[in-house]
C-alpha cells in the first residue's frame, strides 16, 4: 500500500512492474475515464473494461470474468470507487488474479478481503483473501473530481466502517483504536473538503481515514449497520454511500445506550460530549444525506426489508434486534426524523 498524492501513474506502473505483470485488464467506469487513460499510458494494458455497476450484479461479473479469460490477462488494475474495486474482486475470486487498486472515492473496499455480488435483489457478501488487492495506490488528487455531496456521502461510508467496527462481531482493541483515529481523520477531512473542495489536504486526510476504516472493518467484520445497508442496497439498488450516510446516525442512536465504551470513544474522536450529538452536529456542518426517501425508495418498500435485516443481524449486537425495533428505525430513517 502506498500514498502517492499526484503520483498515481508513476506509482501504479512501479507496482505493476513489481508484480511482473505483462497483460493488464484495466477496469474503470466512464466517470474516471480521463484519469484512467493517464495511468494506462504507462501500463501494458491488454484489455479495457468499462462496464462498472454498483453492487456488482452477477451477470456483470460473469462478463468481466470471461473477458479476463479471453484476453489471457495476468493482473487487474481497478481505477474507481468501490464499484470498480468490487468488480475486480469478483474476477479475482474465481481467477486468483492479483489486483492493483487505485481508489477514487473513500469507500475503502480496496483495503478489505470482503467481496459482494447481487442477484435478483439479494446482495451476497463473503470473505476471501484472494480478493484482497495485492497493492493499493492512494492518490488523493484522483478524488478531487468527486463532487462535494458525493465526497461527503463516501467519507461517511468510511466513518460507518469505523463506527460499526466498535461493536461488530470480531471487534478487538486494535480495531477500535484504528476506528477511533479513522473517525477523527474522516471528520476533519470532510470538514476541510466542504470548505475547500479542490484542496488536497482535506482529500488526503479523508483517504487516510478511509484506509484506517477499511482496516478496522476488515478485522472486526460487519455489524448491524452494514447488514442493514447490504439488505437495502441489494433489495432496492440504493446508492451505497448515501444509504450508509442516512442509516449511520440511526444505528448509532440504537446501539449507543448499550455500548458505553464505543459511545465514549466515538464522542472523543468527534470532539463532542456525546456520540449521537457529535455525529448530529457533524452532519449539520456537512449537509449530509438525511432520509432514505430521498433515494428512490418508498416507505412500504423499506418495511419489506425488516425480516431480512433481523435475520442478518449479528447476535452480538449491543442492543437486541427485533422486527419491531428495526421497523421503527427504518421508519424514522425513511422520513429523516431525528434519531432517538
Ligand atoms: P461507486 O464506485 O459506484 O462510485 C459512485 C459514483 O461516483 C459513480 O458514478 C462513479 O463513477 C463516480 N466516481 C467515482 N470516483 C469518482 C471521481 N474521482 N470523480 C468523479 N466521479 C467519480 O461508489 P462507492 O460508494 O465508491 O462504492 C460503492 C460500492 O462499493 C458498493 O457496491 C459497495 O457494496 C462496495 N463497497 C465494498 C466494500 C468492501 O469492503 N467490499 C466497502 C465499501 C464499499
Amino acid at each position: 500500500m502506498r500514498f502517492a498524492s499526484g503520483q498515481a501513474a508513476y506509482a501504479v506502473a512501479e507496482e505493476v512492474a513489481e508484480l511482473g505483470a505483462q497483460r493488464i485488464m484495466l477496469i474503470a467506469g466512464d466517470h474516471v475515464r480521463t484519469m484512467a487513460e493517464a495511468i494506462a499510458e504507462h501500463l501494458p494494458v491488454s484489455v479495457w473494461h468499462d462496464e462498472v455497476v454498483m453492487h456488482v450484479p452477477t451477470a456483470v461479473a460473469e462478463r468481466a470474468r470471461q473477458k479476463a479469460i479471453d484476453s489471457k490477462v495476468d493482473a487487474l488494475v481497478s481505477i474507481g470507487g468501490g464499484s470498480a474495486t468490487g468488480l475486480a474482486k469478483a474476477i479475482a475470486l474465481t481467477s486468483g488474479l492479483p489486483i492493483v487498486a487505485v481508489p477514487t472515492t473513500y469507500a475503502g473496499s480496496e483495503a478489505t478481503n470482503v467481496w459482494g455480488m447481487t442477484e435478483s435483489g439479494k446482495k451476497t457478501t463473503g470473505i476471501n483473501l484472494r480478493v484482497l488487492p495485492r497493492t493499493v495506490v492512494y492518490d488523493a488528487a484522483l478524488t478531487v473530481s468527486l463532487p462535494v455531496d458525493m465526497s461527503v456521502a463516501s467519507g461517511l461510508n468510511a466513518m460507518a466502517h469505523c463506527i460499526d467496527s466498535m461493536w461488530s462481531p470480531n471487534s478487538d482493541p486494535i480495531d477500535r483504536a484504528l476506528a477511533s483515529e479513522g473517525i477523527r481523520a474522516v471528520a476533519a477531512g470532510l470538514l476541510t473538503i466542504v470548505s475547500d473542495p479542490p484542496g488536497l489536504p482535506g482529500r488526503e486526510q479523508t483517504i487516510y481515514g478511509a484506509y484506517l476504516s477499511a482496516m478496522s472493518l476488515c478485522s472486526a467484520g460487519s455489524g448491524l449497520h452494514h447488514k442493514i445497508c447490504h439488505v437495502l442496497g441489494g433489495m432496492f439498488n440504493m446508492p451505497h454511500a448515501q444509504t450508509h450516510s442516512v442509516m449511520l446516525p440511526y444505528v448509532l442512536a440504537f446501539n449507543a445506550p448499550n455500548a458505553p465504551e464505543a459511545e465514549c470513544r466515538i464522542a472523543d474522536a468527534l470532539g463532542a460530549d456525546g456520540a449521537v450529538a457529535g455525529l448530529r452536529d457533524l452532519y449539520a456542518r456537512l449537509d449530509a444525506p438525511r432520509a432514505l426517501r430521498d433515494y428512490g425508495v418508498t416507505e412500504e418498500q423499506v418495511q419489506q426489508a425488516v425480516g431480512a435485516i433481523v435475520e442478518a443481524a449479528p447476535d452480538s449486537n449491543p442492543t437486541a434486534v427485533t422486527g419491531e425495533r428495526i421497523s421503527e428505525l427504518l421508519e424514522a430513517a425513511w422520513k429523516g426524523e431525528a434519531p432517538s
